[in-house]
């Protein structure tokens, strides 16, 4: 690969994390301060178009500052994700760094988030910083949302109080892998989350922003997603785009059951790493991976470069609004076999990555049945 060719990267800069989320057992399992990538690990990532600094949470790392600072050498756009509950640290930031995102995660009105998260008073931080945020003039600031079967009522009020604030609103649902720590994650209630996203879908068709229009394909897609099916696009992780998580490892996602890795940073230069046999390997798994995860992080770099799928399908519910003939859900081939009783909640909880064999004891996944 050449090194210009820009690519798409997730930097996971801790795995520590103050919140104690129901869908997420990674605060059980923190990485050591002294063991999370350095300055000098970071220095030899390749060019990126597009950079998400995750966690844990990432506002946690003393440091954070000097890493915005080396990769917005490197990097063309920065967006971290974080809980939004240490409010001066993110402010603090933004004063440094103006044109860095802030995707703040807050998981349905006051008391379903505060529930959800596990941080007592977590939603009266979060929506203070996002407002903060706002009235400092900071432009790219947004919520992001994991909709489950507790928070999937908030979904569309979320969405308007997003868009009164003047924010990106983007959503999740709930996957399993080694990243969470968590197997066993699963929608229960399908048509119900299923109306909500139909109900979101909707107000996106509605807006006036091509973006948003866009985002209505997505989260067609997680309705897709929910009720176990392939992915409307090819999955092209570890091609163009990276993770690399607190130890220096690389791995195309995050959504794999085990952490699948390309090779090491803290050892290997990243042109040695990228062109590996090893490397190539993780991309063979990529070609024939059945997880059919519908995440952000996989599912933008596909739109842009299948981008034909999602445009013709936003040309055509955009005509049908002109026609004042909304998206349904039984779009889907799933639902309306769901609705039909030709597809059962057995056969999609079969078709998730829920594994309800496994436990997740101190941070680690077990098998249930050798336990
Ligand atoms: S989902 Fe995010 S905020 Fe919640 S416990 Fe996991 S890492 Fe922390
Ligand atoms: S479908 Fe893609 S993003 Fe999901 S686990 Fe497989 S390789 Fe990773």
């Amino acid at each position: 690969m050449s090194k210009e060719k820009k690519l798409n990267g997730t930097v996971i800069v801790t795995y520590r994390c103050n919140a104690h989320c129901t869908m997420c057992n990674r605060y059980k399992a923190p990485s050591r301060p002294e063991e999370e990538i350095s300055i000098e690990t970071i220095r030899k990532l390749p060019p990126m178009y597009f950079t998400n600094i995750t966690g844990g949470e990432p506002f946690i790392r003393d440091d954070l500052e000097e890493i915005v600072e080396e990769l917005s050498k490197l990097s063309d756009r920065i967006v971290i994700s974080t809980n939004g509950f240490f409010t001066d640290r993110i402010l603090k930031l933004t004063e440094r760094f103006p044109k860095v995102g802030i995707r703040i995660s807050i998981e349905g009105l006051e008391e379903t988030n505060n529930e959800i998260r596990g941080l007592p008073d977590g939603y009266r931080r979060g929506y203070e910083t996002l407002k903060q945020l706002r009235a400092r003039g900071m432009k790219d600031v947004g919520f992001g949302m994991t909709v489950q079967d507790r928070n999937a009522p908030d979904l569309v009020p979320l969405y308007r109080l997003s868009d009164e604030l003047g924010m990106e609103f983007a959503t999740a649902s709930l996957h399993n892998s080694f990243y969470f720590v968590e197997n066993k994650n699963v929608i229960h209630d399908r048509p119900m989350v299923a109306e909500h996203f139909e109900g979101l879908v909707n107000e996106l068709l509605n807006s006036g922003s091509p973006k948003k229009w866009f985002r209505a394909y997505f989260n067609h897609g997680l309705i897709n997603y929910i009720y176990g099916q392939n992915r409307l696009l090819p999955c092209d992780m570890a091609f163009d785009t990276f993770f690399i998580d607190p130890y220096g490892d690389v791995m195309p996602c995050n959504g794999t059951k085990e952490k699948k890795v390309m090779g090491n940073l803290n050892t290997q230069s990243w042109d040695e790493l990228w062109n590996s046999g090893q490397a190539d390997k993780v991309r063979e798994f990529v070609r024939h991976c059945d997880r059919n995860c519908w995440m952000i992080g996989s599912v933008s770099p596909a739109m842009h470069k299948y981008i034909l799928k999602p445009a013709l399908w936003v040309v055509a519910h955009k005509l049908k609004f002109w026609k004042k003939k909304k998206y349904s859900m039984y779009e889907l081939q799933c639902c309306r076999d769901y609705r039909d009783g030709k597809l059962t909640k057995e056969m999609c909880d079969q078709r998730s990555t829920c594994d309800m064999l496994t436990e997740a004891e101190d941070g680690r996944i077990f098998s249930a049945i050798n336990m």
